[in-house]
């Protein structure tokens, strides 16, 4: 089963890819990760992407394709994959959807977990940071300025400042909106509400995949 997630930040894609993957054991192949996997193996693209990484500059959509070819071709692929973070854009999707047919692959569900913009805005804003020991907390739950564990001082990270969540949103928003409709037009999208508990999102998922 080879599956893609898509989902705005604070929609709970690590949680709920972590759920796919230990249920359908496949491996969850974040683009992250496999950036970093490909540097540390000291792969030829992976130190092409370092090249870029170190310079400053995002790394470019025929590196990262040739960094998933890569990793695809890995064994532990061969029952299947969940893909998170990519594709990112229209492009990668169909070079993506190009380099899966050579193989007699194709993509057979993408998964959008969605969330209202509100909910996301609420999410994110509601994180903060201990300036010491870095644990995370929601200051809902927190209420107090306090680091229980260390008694450190609690911050807002500048990521998770309302301006600059709402513009990482709308970049976001433009870049995925096409990546929904191409995965819409394939009859493969599979659209979960992510604004119900954790549990019910999960069970939502895995309802769907095993049919
Ligand atoms: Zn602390």
């Amino acid at each position: 089963m080879n599956l893609v997630i898509l989902g705005m930040p604070g929609a709970g894609k690590g949680t709920q890819s972590a759920f796919i993957s230990k249920f359908f054991d496949i491996p969850h192949i974040s683009t992250g990760d496999m950036l970093r996997h490909a540097i540390q193996e000291k792969t030829k693209v992976g130190l092409e992407a370092e090249s870029y990484i170190n310079a400053g500059h995002f790394v470019p959509d025929d590196v990262i394709l040739a960094i998933m070819a890569e990793r695809l071709a890995e064994d532990d692929c061969k029952k299947g994959f969940l893909l998170d973070g990519f594709p990112r854009n229209l492009v990668q999707a169909e070079e993506l959807d190009l380099m899966l047919k050579k193989h007699n692959l194709k993509i057979d569900h993408a998964i959008n977990l969605s969330l209202e913009q509100s909910e996301v805005v609420k999410r994110l804003t509601s994180r903060r940071v201990c300036k010491k020991c870095a644990s995370v907390y929601n200051v809902e739950l927190l209420g107090s300025d306090i680091c229980p564990k260390c008694g450190g001082e609690i911050i807002i990270r500048d990521d998770d400042k309302e301006e600059v969540i709402i513009s990482r949103l709308k970049v976001y928003t433009e870049q995925t909106e096409p990546l929904v409709k191409y995965f819409s037009d394939k009859n493969i999208l599979f659209e979960v509400d992510a604004s119900v508990p954790i549990d019910d999102v999960w069970n939502e998922i895995k309802k769907m995949l095993e049919k």
